[in-house]
């Protein structure tokens, strides 16, 4: 696959090339980040969409099994005898009536695409597959990441199916206990930095670089080629159609930044006719880029992107020793290292970014348990997120929707215990206390 593929660096001012055999990560001339690009007329991609529907016809084979590597044509950097997989993928877009008519909108617009049902709870998977298959391409034998909690599960999963060493960074007193009891069982080895993430992501490139570890952070841009795949089974939901709004949570931005990427690849390849809308969802308390494109004005600007309003910002988050703080730890990031991307993704999706409370961020998260599906507090910014698009006009009733729930509810249960027990919210739905005694315990029964 070398001849087809090559990592390419964003900057167009730069666009240096380098082969996929390199574990580098940031381009070595500018400081840039770094794309997987391919050459197209080398790949054997299907005429249309729907020809990887087929496979599932073929599951018995791991590649057609996979959720990502059944596209595996659009992610197309290592042969087939270096692909990881352990069955990621296997989630489904599923249409909600009852949260759509909750929020007014046309009761058959609205679809939740549950990315909790990955191997270890969470989309990271489908971003690990891809880039464990290129630590294999590359030979590596040991890994590290810095985590606000899901990327260390995912790690330490794929990690120890593939037989890596592996070595996870987390803030002290950040993570969720679903997702450090993940990292431990899985036989990572785990370390505590006092410290915020951007602490740990700090840390880790430095320990990876000195150290020659595999960098398993969503600087990765193989990770990023893996996620794309979750736009690619959206569309397939849909019958092979294009929805008009993907609505997800942004935290370090590479899922936005893979979807944007995604779709621009599609377009590019005559797969689909048009591009869907893209909401980012923020928490307020990590609101970077909210902040910064709504406020700031910053834009992708053809590559671009004006640098000193990102170093003038970044400058005074340090000025105020300002960290970032919301109950969805897994956007709890006040330094995306994707921004990029992701203003690339905003570009080529006419996207729009909004901010949302802890409380709007609890409620919906709530209101979405209440109606079939379980999610933790970042994935139900989208829903949130998307009740703000819908009062303000942005995005109309009867416009099709897909909300991204990144994670499973398991992940976090200290924020949806707490909600319950101390009445927190709307939706609050706490414990009933009742005597051992059976005709007091059925006047209890509602
Ligand atoms: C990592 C993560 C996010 C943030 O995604 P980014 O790609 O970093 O923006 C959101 N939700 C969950 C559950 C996550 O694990
Ligand atoms: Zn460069």
């Amino acid at each position: 696959m070398a001849d087809v593929a090559f990592q390419k660096c964003i900057n167009p001012s730069c666009g240096a090339e380098f082969d996929c055999g390199q574990a580098i990560f940031k381009c070595p001339s500018c400081g840039d980040l770094l794309d997987a690009q391919y050459d197209w007329d080398k790949v054997p991609v299907p005429a249309k969409l729907g020809d990887f529907g087929a496979r599932w016809a073929t599951r018995p084979n791991r590649l057609d099994f996979s959720g990502v590597w059944r596209f595996r044509e659009l992610l197309n950097f290592c042969s087939d005898e270096h692909k990881v997989s352990i069955g990621e993928g296997q989630t489904i877009l599923q249409q909600n009536c009852a949260i759509a008519e909750h929020l007014g909108m046309q009761s058959d617009r609205l679809h939740l695409q549950y990315e909790g049902l990955n191997p270890s709870g969470s989309f990271k998977d489908n971003g690990m597959t891809a880039a464990f298959s290129h630590a294999m391409l590359v030979g590596a034998r040991s890994c590290a990441c810095a985590s606000t909690g899901n990327t260390s599960a995912s790690v330490a999963l794929y990690a120890h199916s593939c037989g890596l060493k592996c070595t996870v960074f987390i803030g002290s007193g950040r993570i969720a206990f679903g997702k450090l009891s993940q990292a431990m069982d899985y036989g990572a080895q785990t370390i505590q930095i006092q410290g915020d993430f951007d602490d740990c992501m700090k840390q880790v490139q430095a320990v990876c670089t000195q150290l020659g570890l595999y960098l398993l952070n969503s600087l990765n841009p193989f990770r990023l080629e893996g996620q794309k795949t979750i736009m690619y089974r959206i569309i397939e939901g849909l019958g092979w159609e294009v929805p008009d709004w993907i609505v997800v949570p942004g935290g370090n931005l590479g899922n936005s930044s893979a979807f944007g990427k995604a779709f621009l690849e599609l377009k590019a390849l005559g797969l689909i006719d048009r591009v869907p809308r893209l909401a980012i969802i923020n928490a307020t308390g990590a609101d970077t880029l909210t902040d910064l494109v709504n406020n700031k004005k910053l834009a992708w600007n053809g590559g671009n992107v004006d640098q000193q309003i990102i170093d003038d910002y970044y400058a005074d988050l340090t000025a105020r020793n300002f960290s970032p703080h919301t109950c969805a730890s897994a956007i709890e990031i006040s330094r995306p290292v994707n921004l990029k991307k992701c203003l690339r993704a905003l570009d080529v999706c006419d996207g729009v970014v909004r901010a949302v409370t802890d409380e709007e961020i609890c409620d919906a998260k709530a209101l979405i348990g209440a109606h079939g599906l379980g999610c933790e507090p970042a994935s139900a910014a989208t829903i949130a997120g998307l009740k703000h698009l819908l009062a303000e006009g942005t995005i109309g009733k009867d416009q099709r929707v897909a909300c991204v729930l990144t994670g499973h509810v398991l992940k976090d249960p200290n924020v949806t215990v707490n909600y319950h027990k101390d009445r927190q919210g709307e939706f609050s739905n706490p414990p009933v206390e009742a005597p051992n005694d059976l005709s007091a315990i059925i006047k209890l029964i509602r």
